[in-house]
Order: structure tokens, then C-alpha cells, then sequence
């Protein structure tokens, strides 16, 4: 049989960190792949090692803005994914998950192709249900400083089921929980890169609230897996569908499995916990053990050794006068 969607496919936000490996792994296997990226957070170094490859392609574009190209599937990543980034502008994250889907859903449509989308475990905002399933609806503030991004997640995912309703566009959505690897951005102020260049550079760990909330993380490997499998699914499954990993650490766990796989003697340091952020996060994955065949094969010690080992190349690099474009010192400051 041949396969379920041609071999041309779209990658939005593709010079990003999940984008990136997404990208990799779809060259890999054979797909032609057409990056779209306005690299708001996104660079092109992670992509370094595609540009000379015929089957790679890279369009800088801003997605709230149409895009007129011809592909067999789109997998719409493009949104700035931590909180430091999509609170910078927010109302141009919000754009670019409501604009932005609107213009990849009509792609879609007029080329009768597969779109998936890059959702999160955002929209069920502080939970109610734990761990989180996929009919559980959310709780999530409407009006506060992470609701561009929730809500504009959210009505994405409304445009995307309306799209499936109103002109049957064969659609995918997976509700992606905290991923974490190589291609982080080292100033994202997310929880593992801050914890390991902080640890890596001597600088105190900053632990926000009493380090007791909870999140679950997948590495990125696995969750690029589940990706590709839910695109490989028949039309007529959409999702949503959790892709995370089950095993729910508090933030403190992390600061201590950090600091012993780099030996680092970096001190703890308590910081307020931001506005609306959430006690607990965990994903219940039986839809996509079930649906997928999907669970994640990367245990935490061993994907934070490769990410500690990414970071500490990054870092080496940096007095030679490259990291991600800034020096050892604006990295590790945040800058
Ligand atoms: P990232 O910030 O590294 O990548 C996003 C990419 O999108 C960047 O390359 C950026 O330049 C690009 N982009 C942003 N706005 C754009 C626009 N208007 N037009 C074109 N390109 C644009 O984030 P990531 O962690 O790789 O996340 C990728 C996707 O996965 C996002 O949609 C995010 O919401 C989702 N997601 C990520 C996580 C996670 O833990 N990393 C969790 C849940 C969901
Ligand atoms: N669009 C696009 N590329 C296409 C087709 C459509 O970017 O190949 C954009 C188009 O600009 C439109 C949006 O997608 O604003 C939604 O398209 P749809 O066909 O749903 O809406 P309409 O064009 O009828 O407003
Ligand atoms: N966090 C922390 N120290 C940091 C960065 C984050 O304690 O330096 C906490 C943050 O408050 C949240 C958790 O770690 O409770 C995960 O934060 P991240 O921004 O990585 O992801 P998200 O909140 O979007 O799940």
C-alpha cells in the first residue's frame, strides 16, 4: 500500500526546537520538506545540517500572513512555546495561533491535504482533573498573562475542528505537554534550560513557588514520535490526542536530578511563583497508546544527560564568539 499523504510536507515553525527534529526525521525517512519560518525564536544554526540537502527547503514567512505553496501535509508548529517568549508579544502570539491556523486550515483545504496542529497541554490551564484526559474541557484564565497562548490555542483548536466540520479537512490535533532537548533555546526561561545553564554556569538555581508543582516531561525524541504516527493515522481520526510523558516530577526533583548529573554545586534560590501558573500537569496517554501505539521510550535521566551535553557544547562555543549568537555570559544571564 502506499503511503497515506504524498511526500511534499510542510513544516511551520520548522527552525524551531521541536520543528527542527521534526524536520530531521521527516528528510530522514524520505519526505520532501518545505520549513516555513519567520524565526521569531526559531534559527536557522538548528537546521544547519539540512540546508544542502535537495530534499530541504527553508522559507522565512510569517504565517498570519497567507502562504500560497503546494505540499501533501502541513504540521503547524509555528508559535512561540514558553512563557518568556509568548508573553513578549502577546498579541502577535495570539495572531499567529488564530491567524496563523486560519491561513494553514486553508491551505489545507484547498489542497484537500492533512494538517496537524501543535497543540498543548496549556488549554486545560490549572486542572481540575489529574491527570489530565483528553475530554476533560480545561480551566483556564481568559485574561491573564498566559492566555494569549492558551486561549489562542484553544481557538485553534476550535478552528480546527470547524474546518474537519464545515469542509472536511482531514485534521489532527495533538495536545503536546512539556518536551525538553537539544534546540531549547537557552533565554526561553523554561525549566530545564534554565536549571541547566544555570547549573552549568555556577549561577543559583531559581526555583519558582516552594518547587512543589508538578509537571511531566517528554523528550523530544519521543514526542517527534508521536507526531509523526498521529499524521500517519486514518482521516478519520482528528485527536485531540495528549502525547507527554506520564511520569509527574515537582520542579524541585528536577533542580536535584540537574544538579547531580552535572555535578554542579549552584545553590537554590526561591523565587515567586509566576501569575496563573499551574500546581500539576501530568497527561493521561491511553488514547495514544491505544490510537498510536505511542508511549515515550526516553527515560529522564538519560534525555537530560544528552540536553546537558547539548548545552555544554552550546556554551563552549560561546567565547569563540557563537551560542546561539550571544556570548557565555548573555546566555547564562538570560540576555
Ligand atoms: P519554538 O519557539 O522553539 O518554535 C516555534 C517556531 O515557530 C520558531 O522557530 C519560531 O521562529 C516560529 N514562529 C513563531 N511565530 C511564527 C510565525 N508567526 N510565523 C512563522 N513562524 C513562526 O517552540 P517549540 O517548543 O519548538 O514549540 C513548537 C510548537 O509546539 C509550538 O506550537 C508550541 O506551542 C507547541 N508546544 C511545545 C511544547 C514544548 O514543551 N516545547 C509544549 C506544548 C506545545
Ligand atoms: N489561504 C492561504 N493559502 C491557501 C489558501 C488560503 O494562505 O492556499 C488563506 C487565505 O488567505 C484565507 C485563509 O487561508 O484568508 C482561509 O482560507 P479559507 O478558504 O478558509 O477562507 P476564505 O478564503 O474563503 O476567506
Ligand atoms: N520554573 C522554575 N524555575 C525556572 C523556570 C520555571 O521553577 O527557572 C517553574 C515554573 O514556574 C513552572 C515549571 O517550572 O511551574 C515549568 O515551567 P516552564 O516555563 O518550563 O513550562 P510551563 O509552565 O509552560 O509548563
Amino acid at each position: 500500500m502506499t503511503a497515506l499523504y504524498g511526500n511534499r510536507v510542510v513544516v511551520t515553525g520548522g527552525a524551531g526546537f521541536i520543528g527542527s527534529h521534526l524536520c530531521t526525521r521527516l528528510v530522514e525517512r524520505g519526505s520532501e520538506v518545505l520549513c516555513v519560518d519567520n524565526f521569531y525564536t526559531g534559527s536557522r544554526q538548528h537546521l544547519a545540517h539540512l540546508l544542502g540537502d535537495p530534499r530541504f527547503e527553508l522559507l522565512r514567512h510569517d504565517i498570519t500572513f497567507p502562504l500560497y505553496v503546494e505540499c501533501d501535509a502541513i504540521y503547524n508548529l509555528a508559535c512561540p512555546a514558553s512563557p518568556v517568549h509568548y508573553q513578549f508579544d502577546p498579541v502577535q502570539t495570539t495572531k499567529t495561533s488564530v491567524h496563523g491556523a486560519i491561513n494553514m486550515l486553508g491551505l489545507a483545504k484547498r489542497l484537500k491535504v492533512k494538517i496537524l496542529q501543535a497543540s498543548t497541554s496549556e488549554v486545560y490551564g490549572e486542572p481540575r482533573v489529574h491527570p489530565q484526559t483528553e475530554d476533560y474541557w480545561g480551566h483556564v484564565n481568559p485574561i491573564g498573562p498566559r492566555s494569549c497562548y492558551d486561549e489562542g490555542k484553544r481557538c485553534a483548536e476550535t478552528l480546527f475542528m470547524d474546518y474537519r466540520r464545515q469542509h472536511n479537512v482531514p485534521v489532527k490535533i495533538a495536545r503536546i505537554f512539556n518536551t525538553y532537548g537539544p534546540h531549547m533555546h537557552p533565554a526561553d526561561g523554561r525549566v530545564v534550560s534554565n536549571f541547566i545553564v544555570q547549573a552549568l554556569t555556577g549561577q543559583p538555581i531559581t526555583l519558582y513557588g516552594d518547587g512543589t508543582q508538578t509537571r511531566a516531561f517528554c523528550y523530544v525524541d519521543d514526542t517527534v514520535e508521536a507526531l509523526l504516527r498521529l499524521m500517519d493515522t486514518p482521516a478519520d481520526f482528528t485527536g485531540p490526542v495528549n502525547v507527554g510523558n506520564p511520569e509527574e516530577l515537582r520542579m524541585l526533583d528536577i533542580a536535584q536530578c540537574i544538579l547531580e548529573l552535572t555535578g554542579s554545586h549552584s545553590p537554590l534560590e526561591y523565587r515567586p511563583l509566576p501569575a496563573d501558573d499551574p500546581t500539576q500537569r501530568c497527561p493521561d496517554i491511553s488514547l495514544a497508546r491505544r490510537e498510536l501505539g505511542w508511549r515515550p521510550t526516553v527515560g529522564l535521566r538519560d534525555g537530560l544527560t544528552r540536553t546537558i551535553g547539548y548545552f555544554d557544547r552550546l556554551l563552549s562555543s560561546a567565547p569563540a564568539g557563537r551560542g546561539e549568537g550571544r556570548g557565555r555570559e548573555e546566555i547564562a544571564a538570560g540576555r
